[in-house]
């Protein structure tokens, strides 16, 4: 769940001074909840407000000059802002209203029509909704046990790569990064040990990794990292010293467990390991392969082979 019960912090985004203090005087009479109002005054100001962090929930008029809050919405929305937004107009008019809702805002409230009990009603839903599809946002896209991004998330995010690599003409890199013998963990000792050694490895590979690269689970003891921009030289030091991260230290397995463990990686770098169209999945998996019967415990390039 994010932390917006506890935020109380909310943004008007609208260009009339007059709608600032009538939403404040209203703020004054809720009574469930007391809210703190920032303001921004244009689309500019607004758009980074929004951005950059720390409300709970927006209010956003439809006029704000050349560009309305359609077009705030939607661009707030493509650059990943997940704050709820309820979208405020002078008129009501069953085409913004539609359009709005659209466009992503959660709510709509005509101006005129405002009551202080009405705007404090549609606040706390648009709150509500606003957490339960962050928790619905975070089961699709999460793997349950370690909290990484799932094998999902991991097609869609290289999907994406692909496509901007393709369209800016650089490279990125793949990892591909596998537990060795993890089944004897489990059968030596137990499944719930499994389980933690996951975790635990999950925290020490992302402690490892820059924030732009994409560390996913993708599997059971399998975990798949996306490093945009990164070539086969920044890649093979990468994976590494995840290698060196996993044999330096034994993994805590709960109590006082802690298990000497090792990994093999493959790395492959798009294009350049892909130069007949043949998928980079497959390419990553042969360097794994190769990692695995050359004696695990290493990294190996796909350009190696
Ligand atoms: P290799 O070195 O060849 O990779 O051998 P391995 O034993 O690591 O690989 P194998 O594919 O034979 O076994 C993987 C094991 O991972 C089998 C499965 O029971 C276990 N596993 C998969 N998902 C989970 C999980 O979520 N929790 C636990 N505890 N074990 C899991
Ligand atoms: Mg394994
Ligand atoms: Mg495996």
């Amino acid at each position: 769940m994010t932390a917006a019960c506890e935020n109380r912090r909310i943004l008007l985004i609208d260009d009339d001074r007059m709608q600032f203090r009538l939403t404040q005087q209203h703020f004054k009479t809720f009574r469930s909840a007391t809210y703190e109002l920032d303001w921004a005054a244009t689309y500019e100001e607004g758009i980074t407000k929004l951005l950059g962090g720390g409300h709970a929930a927006c209010l956003l008029d439809y006029q704000l000059g050349p560009r309305d809050g359609l077009a705030l919405i939607r661009e707030a929305l493509a650059q990943g802002c997940r704050v709820p937004i309820i979208f405020l107009t002078a008129e009501s008019g069953e085409n913004v209203d539609i359009a709005a809702m659209n466009a992503g805002a959660l709510d709509y409230l005509v101006k005129g029509e405002m009551s202080p009990r009405m705007l404090e009603r549609s606040l706390r839903y648009a709150l509500k909704l606003g957490d339960t599809l962050e928790a619905l946002r975070q089961l699709a896209t999460r793997d349950q046990l370690t909290g990484l991004l799932n094998r999902r998330e991991f097609e869609r995010i290289l999907g994406e790569e692909k496509e901007r690599a393709r369209r800016f003409g650089h490279s990125f890199a793949l990892i591909l990064a596998d537990l060795d013998h993890f089944k004897r963990v489990n059968d030596q000792h137990g499944h719930p040990a499994g389980d933690e050694v996951l975790r635990q490895v999950a925290r020490r590979m992302e402690a490892n990794l820059r924030s732009v690269d994409r560390l996913t689970r993708i599997g059971g003891e399998e975990f798949a990292i996306v490093m945009p921009q990164a070539d086969g030289t920044v890649a093979a030091e990468k994976a590494r010293r995840l290698c060196e991260a996993i044999r330096g230290t034994p993994v805590p397995a709960g109590g006082d467990l802690k298990l000497p463990l090792t990994m093999s990686l493959g790395v492959a770098v798009f294009p350049q390991d892909t130069p007949n169209g043949e998928d980079l999945i497959a390419a990553v998996d042969r360097a794994l392969y190769a990692a695995k019967s050359g004696g695990r415990n290493r990294a190996v390039l796909c350009a190696e082979l």
